[in-house]
C-alpha cells in the first residue's frame, strides 16, 4: 500500500539503502533550506569533494609546473587512464572501448568521421524526429558535407498519431524499410524530451541486420539506466558528463567505441598526437599510428582540471554501482507516478508522457502540461522547486537516485496539488 503521506516518504527514505549519499554532494538552497533539485538531466550537483580534487591539481601544477605531467599519483600525462574503469563499468564496457576526452557534439562528429562513410547508394541516417538540437545540427552538417540532402538522406522516426513516444516495432518497420539505402543508425539513448529509454539491443541488431552502423547518444542515458554497449555489440557511442555524471559545466564527454573496430587501424578518423601509439608520442615522427582501442581517437592532452573533477563523481559512481542506483530510481519513478496519478483521479490533469513500463524509461518524468504551464512552472520555481521547462509545454522531471529523495517526489506533487486547488 502506497500512501500518499510525508511520513510514509520518509519511512521510504529510512530503508533507502543508498540514501547516505546525498551528504556528498551540495544541494542549492532556497529561503535557507534545500532545494527540491529535480533538473540533475540538465546539470548534476556538485560532489563535495569536488573542491579538494581541483585544489590538489592546482597544487600539482604550483610545486612542478610542467614536470607535473609525469610526477605525482596522477601524471597528467596518462589522466585519462584515471578514469576508463568506472566510465566503462558505468556504460557496460570494457576498460579499451571508452575514453574520455573534448565535449560530446564535438565527439559525436568525430565518431561520424569514422562511422559515417556515405556511398551513393548507401547514404541515409536513421534517427529520432525530434533529437537535441545539437544532433541535429551534427546530422545535418555531416549529410551536406558529404553532399547530400537532409531531406533525402535523414529519415526521422515520429510517434504514431495520438501517441508521445516512439514503439521498438514501428522503429525497427523503418530500419528494414530503408534497409541498404541506410549507413547508419544514430539515436539518443533516452530522448531528452519525452525521458523514453529506447531498446537499444533491438535497434542495433536490426541495424547489424542491414548491414549498417549504430551509434547512440548516451547524454540522458549515462550514470541512469543499465547499458550493456558492448554485449549489445553498439558500434560506437557518446555522451556528456555533466549531467547524471555531475562533472560540472562543461564538463568532458565520454566516447565507446566497440573493440571490433578499435582493433582497426585502418578505419578512417581525424587524427592527433595524443591517439598515436603512446611508446612514440614523444619522438615527433611523421605517419600516425592510432593507439588500440578508442584512445586512438583521441586528439589532445588532457584537460586535467574538468577531468579531475569529473573523476570524482566517477568514483561514487563505482563505489554505490549502477545496479543499486537503478533499483530505487524504478522506485522513486514509479513513486512519483502513482502520486501524480492519484492527484490525476481527483479531477487534476498532468499528463505525464514519458512510458510507463519501468524498462522504457530511466529517472526522468515528462509532464505535458496545458495552457497553465508557464504559470504553473513559475510556482513551482517560487517554491523552491529546480526543475525544467521544455518548449513548447513540457515540465522535464529528474529524480535522481543518488541524491534525490522519496521525499523530495513527495514534497513536489504536494505542491502541484497546492497549484492546482
Ligand atoms: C545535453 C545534450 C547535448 C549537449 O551537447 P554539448 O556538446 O555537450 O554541449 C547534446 N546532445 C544531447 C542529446 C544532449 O542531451
Amino acid at each position: 500500500m502506497i500512501r500518499n503521506t510525508l511520513s510514509y516518504a520518509r519511512e521510504l527514505d529510512f530503508k533507502d539503502s543508498i540514501k547516505s549519499y546525498r551528504e556528498k554532494f551540495w544541494m542549492p538552497q532556497h529561503e535557507g533550506k534545500d532545494c527540491i533539485y529535480l533538473c540533475g538531466n540538465s546539470l548534476g550537483l556538485q560532489p563535495k569533494d569536488v573542491k579538494y580534487a581541483l585544489l590538489n591539481e592546482l597544487d600539482h601544477w604550483k610545486e612542478h609546473g610542467v614536470e607535473g605531467h609525469f610526477k605525482g599519483s596522477m601524471p597528467w600525462m596518462y589522466y585519462h587512464k584515471f578514469l576508463l574503469e568506472q566510465s566503462a563499468n558505468i556504460v557496460g564496457a570494457k576498460k579499451e572501448e571508452v575514453v574520455v576526452m573534448n565535449t560530446l557534439t564535438t565527439n559525436l562528429h568525430l565518431m561520424m568521421v569514422s562511422f559515417y562513410r556515405p556511398t551513393t547508394e548507401r547514404f541515409k541516417i536513421i534517427m529520432e524526429g525530434g533529437a537535441f538540437p545539437s544532433d541535429q545540427y551534427a546530422m545535418e552538417s555531416q549529410v551536406k558535407w558529404h553532399g547530400f540532402a537532409p531531406e533525402e538522406a535523414i529519415v526521422e522516426l515520429h510517434p504514431r498519431e495520438g501517441e508521445d513516444t516512439l514503439r521498438t516495432e514501428d522503429i525497427i518497420e523503418t530500419i528494414k524499410k530503408e534497409g541498404s539505402q541506410t549507413a547508419l543508425i544514430m539515436m539518443g539513448g533516452v530522448n531528452y524530451y519525452t525521458g523514453q529509454f529506447y531498446d537499444l539491443a533491438s535497434i542495433t541488431k536490426a541495424g547489424h541486420a542491414i548491414g549498417t552502423k549504430v551509434g547512440f547518444d548516451l547524454a540522458h542515458a549515462v550514470g541512469n539506466v543499465p547499458l550493456q554497449l558492448h554485449d549489445w555489440n553498439v558500434d560506437f557511442a557518446v555522451w556528456c558528463s555533466y549531467k547524471y555524471l555531475n562533472s560540472g559545466p562543461g564538463g568532458p564527454s565520454g566516447v565507446f567505441v566497440h573493440e571490433k573496430h578499435g582493433k582497426n587501424p585502418e578505419l578512417p578518423r581525424f587524427a592527433g598526437w595524443w591517439g598515436h601509439n603512446e611508446d612514440e608520442r614523444f619522438q615527433m615522427k611523421k605517419g600516425f599510428i592510432p593507439m588500440e582501442g578508442a584512445a586512438g581517437w583521441q586528439l589532445s592532452n588532457a584537460q586535467v582540471f574538468s577531468m579531475a573533477a569529473h573523476k570524482v563523481s566517477l568514483d561514487i559512481f563505482n563505489e554505490v554501482g549502477m545496479t543499486a542506483l537503478r533499483e530505487k530510481s524504478e522506485k522513486l519513478t514509479a513513486y512519483m507516478i502513482h502520486l501524480i496519478e492519484e492527484l490525476n483521479r481527483e479531477q487534476k490533469r498532468f499528463n505525464i508522457i514519458t512510458p510507463k513500463k519501468p524498462e522504457e524509461r530511466g529517472c526522468q518524468l515528462s509532464i505535458l502540461t496545458g495552457k497553465e504551464g508557464p504559470k504553473l512552472f513559475e510556482f513551482l520555481t517560487e517554491k523552491g522547486v529546480i526543475a525544467d521547462w521544455r518548449e513548447p509545454n513540457v515540465i522535464r522531471i529528474a529524480i535522481v537516485p543518488l541524491y534525490n529523495s522519496f521525499e523530495d517526489v513527495y514534497r513536489f506533487v504536494e505542491l502541484l496539488n497546492q497549484f492546482n486547488s
